[in-house]
């Protein structure tokens, strides 16, 4: 079993509208361990999103390669790519999307159904999770029924549903006070420790982040380690 959950080498990807090209990596290396929780701090528009996608496989990159849990991408078919992603990685967003309809059990049970767990199975592993959480007295109620932070973290137990090697967090306390933002950074860190999963955060947060196992950033279309 592969010691590194996510490896970006020598990984270039740039858009490209008409005439006009811009670089966001460029021959960039990035390594996230198993058991590591690495935070990627850098401006708005540097790229973070678009590096999240890379590593999630929603994007491919026009040169280099991504592997996850030693295993290259860079060969697949879009069908495998999505299978992999699908048993592999779990996503958490600013916003949570969580399904407005159901209750925050449901949020969690359902993507284990679409992926072939019986309702009894599914929910016993969301009410698992959502304990771990410290939402688990929440999981009766529907999203708008629920805090912003216990929303937050009913989005990790969903994107951590499926155990994923690697969960990809886009700014996941970015739109929280400073104490809700702890609490869901405690729960994402009790995650991966527990689960010897692992993460890479974006986040804006240089209180967060330096709470993280190791801090990188994006420049010039590379990543490098950021000392904060
Ligand atoms: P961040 O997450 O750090 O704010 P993004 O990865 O969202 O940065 O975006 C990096 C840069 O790429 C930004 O300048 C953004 O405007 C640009 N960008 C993002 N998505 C696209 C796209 N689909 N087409 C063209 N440019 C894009």
């Amino acid at each position: 079993m592969s010691e590194l959950n996510l490896e970006l080498s020598n990984v270039s990807y740039a858009y490209e509208e008409g005439a006009k090209r811009l670089q966001i990596l460029e021959g960039a290396n990035l390594t996230v361990k198993r058991g590591e929780l690495v935070a990627l701090v850098a401006p708005s528009g540097a790229g973070k999103s678009t590096l999240l996608h890379l590593g999630g496989l929603l994007e491919r990159p026009q040169d280099g390669e991504v592997s996850i849990c030693g295993d290259a991408t860079s060969l697949l078919s879009d069908r495998e790519r999505t299978r992999m992603r699908r048993g592999t990685v779990g996503f958490v967003y600013q916003f949570h999307h969580l399904l407005p309809e159901f209750s925050a059990l449901e949020n969690v049970a359902i993507p284990q159904m679409i992926a072939g767990k019986s309702a009894a199975d599914a929910q016993n592993r969301a009410r698992t999770l959502l304990d771990s959480l410290g939402v688990g007295p929440r999981a009766s109620h529907r999203p708008s029924e629920l805090s912003g932070g216990e929303q937050q973290r009913v989005a990790i137990a969903r994107a951590a549903a499926n155990n994923p090697n690697l969960i990809l967090a886009d700014e996941p306390t970015g739109n929280l006070d400073p104490d809700t933002s702890n609490l869901v950074f405690d729960a994402l860190l009790v995650l991966i420790k527990e689960n010897q999963s692992s993460a890479l955060i974006a986040t804006h947060d240089h209180d967060l982040a330096r709470r993280a196992d190791r801090v990188v950033t994006l420049k010039g279309g590379e990543i490098s380690d950021l000392k904060l």
